[in-house]
């Protein structure tokens, strides 16, 4: 195994367990290792640090497994890593009304670049990092002796893999194919999930607590459901007594699995109507046609996936706000969401204050909101909390 050596000074981070160390950190960086090797990890004095997953191909040249020396990494550490995270979501699923939850979120599981999400009996993978594509074998191994799914599904099809030198790929890696009609519980109502063509894994499983509790101030109000998706808030809120709901999407797909899974669910269709439109655009034809809501709830996709691209996100989030907020009743309900991981919780707490005080409205915060505990926050290494939401009274 390889030892690599960090810059006197720079080992503080790992010193704090932070996970990864960027190439100007190591002494003599070696572009002759393989991606995802496994490598140990030692102060320049050659004092040891633990162990990392290292691609030279990649910025984020080292993501730490491990810390410290009392650890063999071999098939019983990985079995361990990761059947303790697959334990620490006992009880997300299991009560009947939930059947689908993320079982390892990356880093903060101590699995750097893994994602697994269940969705009943089917298991979908997301392999972000070279280490963890070089591990895959033996993940799958574990998660079927663990679970005994009915399949797993790899979905790596996702952007980020090109700084880890990876192509997309997406398949079945062990069992059946997911049925296309594949409904998972949430919260007590059932969705259908694409597990091989949807958004992100099928579902946005981090927004599940979320979801009832927006619902909650839904009771009797007009609502109105930007960027919907399959309708994770539009058939929550049917459910808790909205007057009406109207939901917004720009991908056709998406709003007819809405409409299917209203109907699955025995909700009022009656109540329920969509519109396929770019939300940006189609809030200020609401705007020009005179529509009010007594609920409106944002949960636009990444306008911010990186620091670089947050000038440009604060713009575009400060606009959809402002233009949801012409639109509410006096003492409507605003749900608005931001899942940039580069946009930080303060300045997003700003530019909705910032659309408020243009608009001449006052605002109260009645919840602060962020991911369910599926996708749990690790202290130690901050860019694991992305999602932020607000619920206010607009006054
Ligand atoms: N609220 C959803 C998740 C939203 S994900 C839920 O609870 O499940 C973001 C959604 O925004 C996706 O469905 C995507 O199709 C949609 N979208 C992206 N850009 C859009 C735009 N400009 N106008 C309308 N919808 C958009």
């Amino acid at each position: 195994m390889n030892t690599i050596l960090i810059r006197q000074g720079r080992e503080k981070s790992i010193l704090h367990r932070h996970p990864w160390i960027f190439k100007s950190a190591l002494k003599n960086p070696d572009e002759a290792i393989e991606p995802g090797s496994i490598v140990a990890v030692a102060e320049e004095s050659g004092t040891k640090l633990g162990f990392a997953f290292c691609n030279p191909k990649s910025q984020i040249t080292l993501r730490m497994i491990a810390y410290g020396t009392d650890v063999k990494i071999d098939d019983d550490f990985w079995e361990n890593t990761i059947a303790a995270a697959v334990t620490r979501r006992t009880g997300l699923t299991g009560d009947g009304r939930n059947t689908a939850c993320r079982l390892i979120y990356g880093e903060a599981d101590f699995l750097p670049g893994l994602i697994a999400d269940r969705y009943g009996d089917f298991i979908v993978l997301q392999c972000l990092t070279a280490g963890i594509e070089k591990l895959k074998p033996a993940v799958v191994d574990v998660l079927t002796q663990l679970l005994k799914p009915a399949g797993i599904y790899e979905r790596s099809d996702a952007d980020v893999r090109r700084l880890e030198g990876l192509p997309e790929t997406r398949g079945l890696l062990y069992g059946k194919e997911p049925p296309a009609d594949l409904t998972v519980q949430e919260n007590g109502l059932s969705f259908v999930v694409n597990l091989s063509g949807g958004q992100k894994t099928g579902f946005f499983l981090d927004q599940r607590l979320n979801r009832s509790i927006v619902a909650s101030y839904a009771d009797g109000r007009n609502v109105l459901d930007c960027f919907s998706y399959s309708g994770g808030f539009a058939l929550n809120a049917l459910r808790a007594g909205a007057a009406s709901v109207h939901a917004v999407d720009s991908s056709s797909d998406a709003l007819a699995a809405l409409q299917a899974n209203a109907g699955r669910n025995g909700l009022d269709t009656t109540k329920l109507t969509v519109a396929d439109a770019d939300v940006f655009q189609y809030l200020r034809t609401l705007r020009d046609e005179g529509r009010k809501f007594g609920m409106v709830v944002l949960d636009p996709p990444k306008l911010a996936p990186t620091k670089t691209q947050v000038e440009r996100a604060v713009r575009a989030y400060k606009d959809v706000n402002l233009m949801a907020m012409k639109l509410m009743e006096p003492g409507g309900i605003l749900a608005t969401f931001s899942c940039s991981g580069g946009l930080p919780t303060e300045e997003f707490r700003r530019i909705v204050g910032w659309a408020a005080r243009d608009n001449g409205r006052e605002l109260q915060v009645l919840r602060v909101l962020t991911q369910f505990e599926d996708h749990p926050v690790r202290m130690n290494y901050p860019e694991s909390e992305y999602l932020k939401g607000l619920v206010v009274r607009v006054i």
